[in-house]
Order: C-alpha cells, then sequence, then structure tokens
C-alpha cells in the first residue's frame, strides 16, 4: 500500500479548507489501518474480500449466527488490541481548537471514543457491545469475549488464519462445534454494529447530517465512499455548494464532487495539518513557509 508522506503543498492546501470555518470530517477504515486494523475494502484486499454478513440471515439464521460469533471470537482480540494513531489523535486535537463541527466515521472499531473524540456520531455502531435481538438489552463486548472464550476452549486454543477483515477463516466442522453466548433472556445477541442489509437508525443518520450541514466544508479520511450511508454526507456536501476534500487511498465514489484529493498516509497528512493550524498559526495564513523556528 502507498502510505506516502504528504507533500507541503497538500498539507496547505488541506489547511486553507479550515480558513472558511468549522469543517465536519467523515472517517472510514482507512484512518485505522495504521492501527494494525485491515481494510476489507482498501486496494490492498478487495480482490481478497468475501461476502459480508447480511442482516436478514443473521437474524432468521441460527448456522449464520454461529459462523459469525466463532470467527468473531478468534478476531476479536486484534481489533481489541489496537490503539488510536496519530490521524485520530490529531482529530481531538483539531475538534478540541474549536475547529471541527463533529466527526462523522463509519468505523466499528471505537478508536476514535478511545483517542477522546468527543462530538461523534459512529454510524454504523461499534464493536464493544452485543445487542439481545429479543430484548434489547446490551452486553459489553468484554465481558461477552469472557464468556465466548470460556465456552470454547478447544476453539480457542487451536490454529487459525486471520481473513483481510481481521476474522478468523474457520472450517464447517469447527463452526459446528462452536457453543454460542446468549442473552440472559434467553435471546440470540447481535454486535451493536450496522449489517448489510440494515438501516442506520434515522436519529443516528440526523445527528451526523446536521454536523455536515454546519461545516464550511467536508473532509473526507480513509474511506472509499463504497457505502451510500457515507456517500450521502458528499451529496448533501455538494449540494449546498460546500467544498469536498478526500484523504484517502485508491480511488472513491466522491472523486467528482471532489475539489482536492490527496493520497497520502492519514496519520501524517492530519499531524501535519494539525500543527500548522494549531502549532504555528501565523504559518497557515502564508502557505510558502512552514513555520519554522
Ligand atoms: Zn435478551
Amino acid at each position: 500500500m502507498n502510505l506516502r508522506a504528504p507533500l507541503a503543498v497538500e498539507v496547505d492546501a488541506l489547511a486553507r479548507l479550515f480558513g472558511r470555518g468549522p469543517v465536519a470530517v467523515l472517517t472510514g477504515a482507512g484512518i485505522s489501518t495504521e492501527s494494525g486494523i485491515p481494510d476489507y475494502r482498501g486496494p490492498e484486499t478487495r480482490r481478497r474480500a468475501r461476502n459480508p454478513i447480511q442482516y436478514r440471515e443473521f437474524v432468521k439464521s441460527p448456522l449464520a449466527r454461529r459462523r459469525y460469533w466463532a470467527r468473531s471470537m478468534l478476531g476479536f482480540p486484534r481489533i481489541r488490541r489496537a490503539r488510536p494513531n496519530l490521524g485520530h489523535d490529531a482529530l481531538v486535537r483539531l475538534e478540541q481548537a474549536g475547529l471541527l463541527t463533529g466527526l462523522v466515521t463509519q468505523n466499528v472499531d471505537g478508536l476514535h471514543t478511545e483517542a477522546g473524540s468527543g462530538d461523534l456520531v459512529e454510524l454504523h455502531g461499534a464493536l464493544r457491545e452485543a445487542v439481545c435481538l429479543a430484548c434489547g438489552a446490551t452486553t459489553p463486548r468484554d465481558a461477552l469475549q469472557v464468556a465466548l472464550e470460556a465456552q470454547n476452549p478447544d476453539l480457542v486454543a487451536s490454529t487459525f488464519e486471520l481473513a483481510p477483515d481481521g476474522d478468523a477463516d474457520l472450517s464447517d466442522e469447527r463452526i459446528a462445534q462452536f457453543q454460542p453466548v446468549d442473552c440472559t433472556c434467553g435471546g440470540p445477541l447481535k454486535p451493536n454494529v450496522v449489517f448489510f442489509g440494515e438501516n442506520v437508525p434515522r436519529p443516528r443518520v440526523e445527528h451526523a447530517m446536521a454536523m455536515v450541514e454546519r461545516g464550511a466544508s467536508l473532509l473526507v479520511v480513509g474511506s472509499s465512499l463504497a457505502v451510500y450511508s457515507g456517500l450521502r454526507f458528499v451529496h448533501a456536501a455538494h449540494k449546498r455548494g460546500v467544498p469536498v476534500a478526500i484523504l484517502t487511498i485508491g480511488e472513491t465514489r466522491g472523486d467528482a464532487h471532489a475539489m482536492l484529493r490527496v493520497e497520502a498516509a492519514a496519520g501524517e497528512t492530519l499531524t501535519r495539518l494539525a500543527s500548522l493550524l494549531l502549532g504555528d498559526a501565523a504559518a497557515s495564513t502564508h502557505s510558502d513557509t512552514t513555520g519554522q523556528g
């Protein structure tokens, strides 16, 4: 993957967006790859991506749920160990300086929350909790993980391969042996994330849309905008005549509406952007200097 450093001219161009007023930010999987979380839609893994689980199948098929939770039990520790990177941290600094209207993320890894972003909409939910499909009660994923591993010691001890999306590749036999953990009411558990074929709850969309509508511009970081739940914010900004900048590796479905495209490492680019805007405010209005000294 091309993780080149940004050019000074690119950082300057991004900084000029902030000169128009507070910026709305939308992030996707690309911001978390530098934390070691694979981006299954990224250029490197696109060809290997498998069919994602569908909401309807998960709800109606005990076998689909068993397959999900078996693979997820083995893949979760890697996600849980991931820590926010420079990009997450830079967005916190920009927010704390009052330069953002808010942050909308398509990621379910919880890293923006962990980094300390306050005004945040996790559009697709978060893996940190599970929800019961029968009674609606939520369970922290860390507690569920302990219960899952206690029920399935042989599977935990087995060897397996991690797929590009971070879940484990498992044979049908191993999945058949897996013992799921249910809610205390006996109902089946689902990770509290939005699956394919499932709608983002309307109040959540409206909250995110309000952040984008308050923005003098929209900055997309690390998303190919492959799904409409993210792309709609680019369409909304474009419709209002608000500039859209996209910082991500590879083509996106929003490119036609972008006035600025930067294909560079998100962590380093956002860090330099924050330094330019916060560390040396005088330099940001004179783009031919980098404000040394
Ligand atoms: Zn329940």
